[in-house]
């Protein structure tokens, strides 16, 4: 059943924790001329939780008007195809994502597969993967910092970058709520059926920390996570701040494992970071990302220097 979160807003449950052992919400708002979802899920959650989660508000799919993917994670943009296809909706989401967003390969080899030295997907995985993700859809709307969503309501775009290249949080200003969706990331967060954690992901150290010193400086009363409970301001602020102070704690790990040793690779260090910060499971693709993120961030301090050698 939708709980209604703020005027006009409703959180609404979805399939994922059955399919991948996580919460994930998605919200859909009245804005006047607009129906408006921010996010779609996977490829399963419009016809088995987003219809009847909608129906319970005596609303359908098809009343969509505005889907608005945060970014181009399988999750967050895997049902636009089923959601267009039971609606006339137009798609807006990150103009620095188009390309993941419209391009199952490009999103594939250029998260996944950065480090196969570290990280390669089996024939399995990856089609589990693009089963989760489904067809792609055409971008309609390119979403750029500071834009305001096309509607008779003032939704707020603030390009938060870090945690995938163009990833958006969205204000709503009448209510003063802030969707972070999977920006504010903590110190990882539990699955709900085993003992691991999901580690934080981010691609880029300084736009990870630069979007969260963002985020704290925006007014806001709640703050509303993608895979969590909403947040009031103070506890908002809290896990913010536990997030950048999570950036700084692998940054201190990383620069004293690499002292200790001499040398890294993205597989060490994403090992060392998957057990010794966390119970993450060694290596994952939060981890060799987050690895990758902060050796690169060395070597642009010229404290580290990349090497390559014939494997
Ligand atoms: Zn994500």
């Amino acid at each position: 059943m939708p709980t209604q979160i703020a005027p006009g807003i409703h959180q609404l449950a979805t399939d994922y924790p059955h399919v991948c052992g996580l919460p994930l919400w998605l919200h859909v708002i009245d804005a006047g001329s607009e129906l408006v979802l921010l996010d779609a899920g996977i490829a399963s959650t419009p016809e088995a939780a987003t219809a009847p989660e909608l129906a319970a508000l005596g609303l359908g799919l098809g009343d969509l008007t505005l889907v608005v993917n945060s970014h181009a994670h399988p999750d967050h943009m895997g049902g636009n195809a089923v959601l267009k296809k039971h609606s006339g909706t137009r798609f807006a989401a990150p103009a620095l994502e188009a390309g993941w967003l419209e391009d199952n390969d490009r999103l594939l080899t250029e998260l996944w597969g950065t480090d196969p030295a570290a990280l390669e997907l089996s024939e399995g995985e990856r089609t589990e993967i693009l089963g989760i993700l489904d067809d792609r859809v055409r971008v309609d709307i390119l979403l750029r910092d500071g834009d305001l969503l096309p509607a008779d309501r003032r939704l707020q775009v603030v390009t938060t970058s870090g945690h995938s290249p163009g990833h958006i949080a969205v204000l709503d200003e009448p209510s003063r709520t802030l969707f972070t969706f999977d920006d504010v990331q903590g110190r990882g967060r539990p699955f709900l059926d085993s003992q691991t954690w999901l580690a934080p992901l981010y691609t880029d150290v300084n736009h990870y920390r630069d979007g969260l010193n963002r985020l704290l400086e925006l007014d806001f009363d709640v703050l509303v996570p993608s895979h969590g409970d909403p947040l009031d301001a103070a506890a908002g602020r809290r896990r913010i701040v536990e997030s950048i102070e999570w950036v700084s704690d692998v940054d201190s790990f990383t620069r004293q494992l690499l002292r200790t040793r001499g040398s890294l690779t993205v597989r060490e260090l994403a090992g060392e970071l998957g057990t010794q910060l966390g119970d993450f499971g060694g290596l994952c693709l939060q981890t060799v990302q987050m690895a990758r993120a902060h050796l690169e961030l060395l070597a642009c301090e010229r404290l580290a220097e990349p090497r390559w050698h014939l494997s």
